[in-house]
């Protein structure tokens, strides 16, 4: 059945559904919950055989806990063995994005309409496992008022906030809500999906089948709609199908990595729709609630994770969730290899291993490096002088520090010229808007960051 080509849909299927009751025979309900039941197959060949996970760190957990056992279950469904290979969504839908659709195919794959619909159950983005803290407690509360009254409690719901703070997680929780308890139609998908197959029915000129695909559901839980930015025509195209949804009272989801308004080319039309509903933000969590949610992902991973190391590790690791994760992930795979409990001098070891990585930048490299690409000097950008032509590099000084250096909003802003807080998070806001809209800025600003990194 299984040559060195791809199988078809219903051949995946049918190894899934073989390999996962294996694995339920062998593991616990829960487990089986948490880890297996969201995986699907994505390619099988005469030699590999790839499983996807929702996201990297499920990935790393199978891939280090389980390896033997997936090879043990591929062999008893194929009757012989197969290379496992753990890959992402993002992998594969990264490499699916550059696929073209065929003539009256939704995604590539040859799936029906019907199975698009039935995304799966992430229950690894459960509500559940979502830390709620004064970082997003307005999004965590609307999310569970959108999943108990859907198209009543708040429509649209509009999520926004940098990377790596649970947008993508809240989405999938209310989905999973939705698809279980009140069995709607839901459709959850990248915006960048959306504009791909935008793209692919100028081709196809299937617009009937496009629009009725869109239209025809209980819910749309669109993630990352800042993509949309590029592409005029599928904002276009996204605004009848707001409309038509919005009208016939379905619930809409969106997320975003900044506020509507910040969102460059973004008609006001648009903007507006999205403000019927509620906006609300997800901030930098707090180390309270890095805290727990350190010792939340730790125990759903099963390690043995001290106060006191979590404690650290919110301390140390501040940026996303995502690389806080991360950083558990590798302290899951070192507990694996030495079966120990984790000693905080390991927690310290990874932490300080994960920062060589990321290299932070002093704030003199960063204010010498503006002061030269400027032609200013170091004196004025420190200065409290509030000329124009300090201004923007000024601005811009406080933006990359923000990105680049550990120091915080005040020590920022007592650095450039003895501002407070409120200065450099509205000068971080401002170049990063402006670079949004200018190439130029853009380009400078990489230039600088990469310099910087060196
Ligand atoms: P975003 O979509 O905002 O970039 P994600 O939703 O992908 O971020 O979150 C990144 C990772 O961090 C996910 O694995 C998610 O489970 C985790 N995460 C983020 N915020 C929280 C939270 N408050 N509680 C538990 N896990 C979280
Ligand atoms: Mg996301």
């Amino acid at each position: 059945m299984v040559g060195t080509s791809a199988v078809s849909d219903s051949e995946r299927d049918f190894i899934l559904k073989g390999v996962l009751s294996t694995i339920k025979e062998i593991v616990t309900a829960q487990q089986f919950d948490m880890w297996f039941s969201c995986l699907r197959v994505s390619s099988v060949t005469g030699s590999s055989i790839t499983f996807v996970a929702p996201n990297s760190f499920i990935r790393e957990w199978l891939n280090s806990h389980y390896n033997d056992l997936f090879s043990s279950a591929v062999y008893k469904v194929l009757n012989s063995s197969r290379e496992i290979i753990f890959s992402t969504e993002e992998e594969v839908f990264g490499q699916l994005s550059s696929v073209s659709f065929a003539p009256g195919e939704v995604f590539p794959g040859k799936r029906s309409h019907e199975e698009n619909y039935t995304a799966p159950l992430y229950k690894y983005y459960s509500f559940e496992n979502f830390v709620a803290g004064p970082c997003n407690r307005l999004a965590h509360a609307a999310a569970i008022a959108v999943s108990e009254s859907p198209g009543l409690a708040y429509n649209p719901l509009f999520i926004h906030g940098a990377s790596g703070l649970g947008k993508t997680h809240l989405l999938h929780a209310i989905n999973n809500i939705l698809l279980s308890k009140h069995r709607m139609k839901t459709l959850y998908l990248p915006c960048e999906r959306f504009i791909n197959h935008y793209i692919s029915t100028i081709r196809t000129n299937s617009w009937d089948s496009f629009r009725s695909f869109y239209r025809n559901i209980d819910a749309l839980l669109i993630d990352d709609i800042q993509a949309f930015e590029n592409s005029q025509g599928s904002r276009e195209e996204f605004f009848h199908t707001f409309n038509t949804l919005y009208n016939a009272k379905r619930q809409i989801v969106i997320t975003s990595d900044c506020p509507p308004e910040s969102i460059a080319a973004l008609e006001d039309r648009l903007i507006s729709r999205f403000k019927w509903g509620l906006l609300c933000s997800i901030d930098n969590t707090s180390r309270e609630t890095r805290i727990a949610i350190a010792e939340k992902k730790a125990s759903l991973w099963g390690i043995n994770l001290s106060h006191e190391a979590a404690s650290y590790l919110a301390k140390n690791v501040t940026g996303s969730i995502r690389e806080l994760e991360g950083a558990i992930a590798r302290l899951s795979r070192e507990e694996k290899i030495t079966k120990n409990s984790i000693a905080l001098d390991r927690v310290r070891k990874i932490v300080w291993e994960l920062s060589g990585n990321k290299k932070y930048v002093s704030i003199e490299k960063v204010i010498k490096a503006v002061s030269e690409r400027f032609n200013v000097r170091v004196s004025q950008l420190q200065s409290r002088c509030r000329t124009r032509s300090l201004a923007l590099p000024r601005q811009i000084a406080m933006h990359l520090s923000r990105k680049l250096t550990r120091m915080s909003l005040m020590e920022i802003g007592g650095y450039l010229g003895g501002r407070d807080h409120s200065t450099v998070i509205h000068a971080d806001e401002k170049i990063t808007k402006m670079s949004r809209k200018d190439k130029n800025l853009h380009i400078t600003l990489q230039k600088l960051e990469s310099e910087l990194r060196k």
